[in-house]
């Protein structure tokens, strides 16, 4: 029999009947003679709405009392399922993620687990409890309640897996699992039935809405498969799991993009020692965080360079620069907030050429004109006009054939 740690998401929780189905699933694995932990998210719409509400006394509410304040969400669904679980006659048993001993650091709202004593836990389940634990939720070493970050709940039934050791970690969402490509723009995405966690690493602009991120790393770092499925039906999902040989046979394995950045450029700049130190210092100052960056050299002893950098810090970032550009007498700043990233993604990159090329020729054929390239040992990323995100998308999944098993 086994050892597995389940995770519900908000909308798999999201009123009283939702949480009933839960609880019927997590019985019949428990009949079955299995040991269950179940991680719990709040309800759907709970976190956004105490947010709000602490908004609405000031702008800025003290982060550490914010976090006991959205503690709450999860301490709701806790209790209620194992209410539920107690009325079908099944024992059980809430913990709170301080009562849980999932000890973290004190970066309230973001913090980060460092340890889990999983002995309380250890103890329910010998005496055959189900042990409900509230998600995103930990204490720091004074014994303050620190949450984890959006989506956080992924995170602490990937860490309380990896300390249990426990078989396997379901991760149970709205969708069946992840996918070749968006299926909203891609009617022939193919759901995955493996892939691994650095693909889904790379994936994340599809996946960060499925998994968190952090979440990956820490099954990467303690080897925890990760199985992504849905609540609402009993199919397969997609494991996430450590890269094999057979995984390198296929090349590409999705395609993601990101409407998320802006483009950068500024022309005619002098080209001698110090210049991109001075323009990327300024950028990481204001704590703007820098995606690409090419550099290219003109006869004059002039260069260009452009780099993108997130909508959101989109104006700050012009500023900046027109202000840099002046000090250093470059030509002129030019920006692009209508841009987009497409990236593929294959750990068979790895051991396989030509991914590129394809890559290219499959844009041109569509007459879609590539501003900047960017690779990395599994992925390839073109920026391209935002109007032509999802034919990109499309076309990229046809010509590599992602929707061929
Ligand atoms: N309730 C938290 C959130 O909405 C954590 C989670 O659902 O994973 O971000
Ligand atoms: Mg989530």
């Amino acid at each position: 029999m086994a050892l597995i740690v389940q995770k519900y998401g908000g909308t798999s929780v999201g009123d009283l009947d939702r949480i009933r189905s839960v609880a019927h699933r997590v019985s019949k694995i428990y009949s079955a003679g299995n040991d269950v932990v179940v991680v719990l998210s709040a309800m759907a719409g709970v976190t956004d709405g105490l947010i709000q509400l602490a908004r609405t006394i000031t702008n800025d509410p003290k982060k550490q009392e914010l976090d006991v304040l959205l503690a709450t969400g999860e301490q709701t669904t806790v209790s209620l399922f194992c209410i539920m679980l107690e009325s079908m006659g099944y024992p059980s048993k809430s913990l709170l993620g301080y009562q849980a001993e999932i000890v973290t650091d004190r970066a309230f709202g973001h913090a980060r687990i460092l340890d889990i004593k999983a002995n309380r836990i250890k103890d329910l389940i010998s005496k055959r409890k189900i042990v409900a634990v509230a998600g995103f939720q930990g204490r720091d070493a004074k014994g303050n309640i620190t949450t984890l970050g959006r989506g956080g709940s992924d995170t602490s039934a990937v860490a309380l897996a990896a300390a249990l050791k426990a078989d396997v970690c379901e991760i149970y969402t709205d969708v069946d699992g992840v996918y070749t490509t968006d299926p909203n723009i891609c009617k022939r995405a193919r759901k995955l039935d493996r892939i691994s966690y650095d693909e889904m690493l790379e994936m994340a602009s599809l996946g960060a809405k499925i998994l968190q991120i952090r979440a990956v790393e820490f099954a990467k770092k303690f080897n925890v498969p990760i199985h992504v499925r849905s609540s609402f039906n009993e199919e397969e999902g997609t494991m996430v799991v450590e890269e094999d040989k057979d995984m390198e046979r296929l090349v590409v394995s999705g395609i993601s993009y990101s409407k998320d950045d802006a483009r950068i450029t500024l022309a005619g700049v002098p080209d001698r020692p110090g210049i991109a130190s001075l323009i990327f210092t300024s950028i990481s100052e204001a704590g703007i965080v820098v995606d690409m960056i090419i550099q290219n050299t003109r006869k004059s002893g002039l260069t260009d360079l452009t780099f993108t950098v997130p909508k959101n810090d989109y104006q700050t970032a012009m500023s900046i620069q027109k202000e840099i550009a002046h000090a250093i007498g470059a030509e002129e700043v030019l920006g692009d907030e209508h841009i987009a990233k497409v990236s593929v993604i294959g750990v068979g990159m790895r051991s396989h050429s030509g991914v590129a090329a394809k890559m290219f020729s499959t844009l041109a054929n569509e007459n879609i004109n590539i501003m900047m390239i960017s690779t990395s040992e599994i992925k390839i990323s073109c920026v391209i006009e935002e109007k032509y995100t999802e034919l990109a998308v499309r076309v990229l999944h046809n010509a590599f054939g992602l929707h061929e098993a």
